[in-house]
């Protein structure tokens, strides 16, 4: 079998004709597979999901209970077979509930990464490598340029400003699904035990997490009216849209702070406003993409969402064969 008798794109997604399924779809199918929660690759409105209970979960969380006509849960390792297509679901590390989707049929197996890293996380399972004869890789930091330092060093720089301005709230942007609870449980294990006052839009996510297993310590809603509570020195966590409006000005003096990928670029970071740019990220770096290419044992790879020329070529120059998959629709919500 032909791998692109398999998987090929579709506009409304990944589509599997022998399964007849899509993957992380953009538009309303029948049936959706849906690797991880974030909004790009998980919508509603679909006639049924297979994803894992935690992205069920975040699904229900985010659009409301009705958000398919009908869920299956898939359990990491398990397979399931869809019209005679097996499928199974692996820990990706991107966020809670992430997974990579492995899509086998008449000997031929394809892995689909969705979006993923290979760094330490204690806020999810960590990425499994999968033997596969094609790879679907993200390539949303697919350059060079793009090599993620540890995720301490740039928490110990968030509290080391915290010290060093103690009548000053530091205000930090985090995508409310992943990246927020992540910077949450790096500050815990960095040894910060005040208090952490966040966003409304973070609470149900954050309690959820919470709820998992995942100890992110006492949280409180970063809330002024009627309280006069005094953030000085506090670190107040929030979604990156709402540091633009006026929520953000309650506070007293604030150091605005943004944690994301894209703060490698300083451009970026300058014209977005942020003082103190964290460059903590849930998407591989360039050697994390390589080096995971090569783990797979895949002989061909395709490349999404993100920088594709630049890995193509480099698998190419490596004697994998490789080629970019333009799919539409995925905007990297979650860094
Ligand atoms: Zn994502």
């Amino acid at each position: 079998m032909r791998a692109a008798d398999l998987l090929h794109p579709r506009p409304e997604g990944l589509y599997c004709p022998p399964g007849d399924f899509f993957i992380d779809p953009v538009r309303p199918v029948n049936r959706a597979l849906i690797t991880h929660g974030h909004s790009d690759h998980a919508r509603s409105g679909h006639r049924s999901v297979l994803a894992t209970r935690q992205t069920l979960d975040i699904m229900g969380l985010r659009y409301g209970e009705d958000f398919a006509g009908a869920t299956q849960a898939a359990r990491f390792g398990e397979t399931i077979a869809l019209d005679g297509v097996s499928v199974s679901f692996h820990p990706a590390g991107h966020v809670l509930g992430s997974a990579q989707i492995a899509v086998e049929h008449q000997g031929m197996c394809i892995v689909a990464s969705g979006d993923y890293k290979r760094r330490k996380d204690a806020t999810c399972a960590p990425f499994e490598p999968i033997q596969c004869d094609v790879f679907i890789t993200e390539a949303t930091f697919g350059l060079p340029v793009f090599r993620h330092p540890p995720d301490t060093e740039e928490i110990a720089r968030l509290l080391k400003s915290a010290a060093q301005f103690p009548e000053r709230s530091h205000l930090v942007g985090a995508y409310a699904l992943g990246k927020a609870q992540r910077v949450m449980r790096l500050l815990r294990d960095a040894g910060h035990d005040r208090p952490i006052y966040i966003h409304g839009a973070l609470a149900r996510l954050s309690e959820y997490y919470q709820g998992q297993g995942i100890d992110l310590g006492t949280l409180e809603p970063a809330t002024v009216e009627g309280g006069g509570r005094d953030f000085a020195g506090a670190i107040v966590v929030g979604p990156p849209s709402a540091f633009a409006d006026r929520w953000a000005r309650r506070f007293p003096d604030p150091i605005s702070c943004f944690a994301s990928g894209w703060m490698r670029i300083r451009q970026r970071a300058k014209q977005g406003g942020v003082e103190l740019p964290l460059i903590i990220s849930d998407h591989a770096d360039w050697d994390e993409l390589t080096a995971t290419i090569k783990e797979t044992g895949a002989e061909e790879i395709w490349v999404t969402h993100g920088r594709e020329e630049a890995l193509v070529r480099w698998c190419e120059l490596e004697g994998i064969a490789a080629r970019p998959m333009h799919l539409v629709g995925y905007e990297d919500e979650g860094d």
